[in-house]
This record gives C-alpha cells, sequence and structure tokens, in this order.
C-alpha cells in the first residue's frame, strides 16, 4: 500500500519504512509534489501534525501521514512544546535552542535531575480513505547539566531517557534511540492500526 509521509527528512522517512516494513510503499512529500514548506501555525503538536496531513491530502488525494515532535520540561510549565523547534529563533539553531534551554534551567536553580525532568511528545495524523486518525508516543526523561555526545540531532545531546540513566539520546546508538524514542512509539501504534485495519491495497 502507497503512503505519504509529510515530511523531507530522509532519516525519518528511514525510520518509519523499517517500523511500516515492506507491506508499505512509503515516500516523502516531495514525491506527492509538495516541496515547499508546510507552515506550522497550530496551538498544539496535535494541530500541528493534522495541518501537515491535511496539506499532503488535500493537494495529492492520497493515503497519508504527518508528526509533530515537541519537549515538556516540567520546570518551565511545559515549555518549549509547540516551539520546540524555535525556541531561541527563527532560524531553528539546534545549539541556541540548548543553551537557551540550559541557561532557563540554571536561572532558575534547577540542579538535581528529579527538577529537571522533562519528556518528547509526538503526534501522528494519519489520513486514510479521506479519515483522519492520531496516534502518540512519548519518551520521559531529564535535561542533562550540559551536552553530551555526538549522534542524534536536535535536543539529543541534553536529553537523558529514563532508560539509559547518565547517557543522553546522543550517546546511545540509533537503534536503541528509535527503539525507546516517542516517534518510535507513535509510529508503531500507527503501523499496528494500518497493520489490522487493512488489507494490501
Ligand atoms: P519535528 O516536529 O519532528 O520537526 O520536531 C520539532 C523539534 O523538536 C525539532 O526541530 C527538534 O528540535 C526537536 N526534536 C524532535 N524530535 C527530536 C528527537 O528525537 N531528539 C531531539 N530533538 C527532537
Amino acid at each position: 500500500m502507497k503512503l505519504v509521509f509529510a515530511t523531507g527528512n530522509p532519516g525519518k522517512l528511514r525510520e518509519a519504512s523499517e517500523i511500516l516494513g515492506e507491506d508499505f510503499e512509503l515516500t516523502g512529500s516531495a514525491e506527492a509534489g509538495i516541496t515547499e514548506d508546510i507552515p506550522e501555525t497550530g496551538e498544539t503538536l496535535k494541530d500541528n501534525s493534522k495541518i501537515k496531513a491535511e496539506y499532503v491530502f488535500e493537494r495529492s488525494s492520497m493515503n497519508c501521514f504527518a508528526d509533530d515532535t515537541g519537549l515538556e520540561v516540567d520546570a518551565l510549565g511545559g515549555a518549549p512544546g509547540v516551539h520546540t523547534a524555535r525556541f531561541a529563533g527563527e532560524e531553528k539553531d539546534f545549539n541556541r535552542n540548548m543553551d537557551k534551554l540550559l541557561a532557563e534551567l540554571e536561572r532558575l536553580g534547577k540542579q538535581d535531575p528529579a527538577s529537571r525532568s522533562a519528556r518528547f511528545k509526538s503526534v501522528i495524523t494519519l489520513i486514510l480513505d479521506g479519515k483522519e486518525y492520531y496516534f502518540e508516543g512519548t519518551l520521559e526523561g531529564t535535561i542533562a547539566k550540559c551536552k553530551s555526545g555526538h549522534g542524534g540531532f536536535g535536543y539529543d545531546p541534553v536529553f537523558i531517557p529514563a532508560e539509559y540513566p547518565g547517557k543522553t539520546l546522543a550517546d546511545i546508538t540509533e537503534e536503541e534511540k528509535n527503539a525507546i524514542s516517542h516517534r518510535g512509539k507513535a509510529l508503531r501504534a500507527m503501523a499496528e492500526f494500518l497493520k489490522e485495519n487493512i488489507s494490501k491495497k
């Protein structure tokens, strides 16, 4: 069955293809004729994933899905949340985002791990035969005191997952991360749904 993933990120496409398996022929949004950045104007992760999936569906009429991810830091009242990519500015600079996060927690005097609790949340909107379905995945952890590791992307060097105490997501392998990640969990929930609800198309 053909399915469009509303992303231009080859890493995300590879991860989703591995999780969905060979019954699904997955393509990125470019293959559905969409090369522009899809505006993310929603107020929640679910809104943004919906906006992106609907954008692709309205233009291609193809079965498709989109994801949106945010980092929620408890000491910051759940921020940066839906503003995760642009926490330190429109240029989406990962290093500046992490520096701002570490500085905010320092300013608030949050020193011990318990006061630095956080989670990544991913929401997926799937549009299948014109109907919408939603899936979520969460990864619990804490924010490190400083950056560590060279793997991954985004906030990986400052996020210590509960499953790997003392290691950030940038310290573990891609396979280890995919097995526990927010996006991996949301994708696996969608994969299960798809396998139960459709015959090969
Ligand atoms: P997106 O919705 O997947 O584009 O994610 C929004 C932002 O969240 C990204 O720009 C990253 O800064 C951050 N992010 C998403 N997933 C991850 C992850 O797995 N590790 C670290 N940061 C992430």
